[in-house]
C-alpha cells in the first residue's frame, strides 16, 4: 500500500512538471520569505527569523540559476507584508509551486530539525509530492525531520496553485541555530531544498 502511494504521487508529480503548455519544462516557483519589517517572526536574542529565512531565499535564487527553473523571491527587502498582499502578489504571478520559508521557536529547546507542512485542499497531492521531497532529500543527509505534516496556514490554504511551508529549523534550540544563523548552514538548507526541485 506505501508503494501504492508513493507511485501514485510520484506519477502525478511527473505529470505535474510538464502540464503548464506555456512553459512546459520550466516551473514557476515562488519563495515567500515569511515575516519582514516591523514583523521579525521568531527571535533568539539578536537573531531574527526574518533575516535567516530572507538570506536562505536568496541562496535558493543562487541555487536555482542553473536549473530549468524559474524562481522568484516574494520579498527582496526587509519589508511588511500582510498575508492578503501575500496572497494577491503570489497569485498574479501564476506560479506552479509557492515555498513558505519559515524558523521555529518552541518553548521546549529540545525540539529540533525541519518540518513541512501542507493544506488540505484540492492541491494536497502536488503539494505533499514537493513537500516528501523536500523532507527526503533532508533525510538523505541524516538531518532530523518530521513527516510532512496538514496545516490550514493563510496562504497554504487560500493559495491556487501547490504550496508547502518549510519551518527551517528551531531558534531555540541551539543545534539548529548553529546551522540557522550560518552562512554555511543556511546554503545547506538552501541546497536540499534546491535539490528536491530537480
Ligand atoms: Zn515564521
Amino acid at each position: 500500500m506505501r508503494l501504492l502511494c508513493f507511485l501514485f504521487v510520484f506519477c502525478v508529480g511527473f505529470n505535474f512538471v510538464s502540464a503548464d503548455p506555456s512553459h512546459p519544462n520550466k516551473i514557476r516557483v515562488v519563495i515567500d520569505a515569511g515575516h519582514g519589517g516591523i514583523d521579525t517572526g521568531a527571535q533568539s536574542n539578536s537573531i531574527l527569523e526574518k533575516q535567516i529565512v530572507a538570506d536562505v531565499s536568496s541562496h535558493l535564487k543562487e541555487l536555482c540559476s542553473d536549473k530549468n527553473i524559474e524562481v522568484i523571491l516574494l520579498r527582496t527587502e526587509d519589508e511588511f507584508m500582510s498575508l492578503q498582499d501575500r496572497l494577491a502578489k503570489i497569485e498574479a504571478l501564476s506560479p506552479d509551486l509557492v515555498i513558505s520559508l519559515h524558523a521555529n521557536y518552541s518553548p521546549d529547546r529540545d525540539r529540533n530539525g525541519v518540518e513541512v507542512f501542507v493544506a488540505e485542499n484540492e492541491f494536497t497531492v502536488k503539494s505533499s509530492y514537493f513537500g516528501t521531497k523536500i523532507l527526503e532529500s533532508f533525510k538523505r543527509k541524516d538531518f532530523k525531520t518530521s513527516d510532512l505534516k496538514s496545516a490550514n496556514f493563510f496562504l497554504l490554504k487560500n493559495l491556487k496553485c501547490p504550496a508547502v511551508t518549510v519551518e527551517l529549523g528551531f531558534l531555540s534550540n541551539s543545534e539548529d541555530m548553529k546551522y540557522l544563523n550560518s552562512e554555511f548552514g543556511q546554503k545547506f538548507l538552501a541546497k536540499q531544498i534546491a535539490s528536491s526541485l530537480d
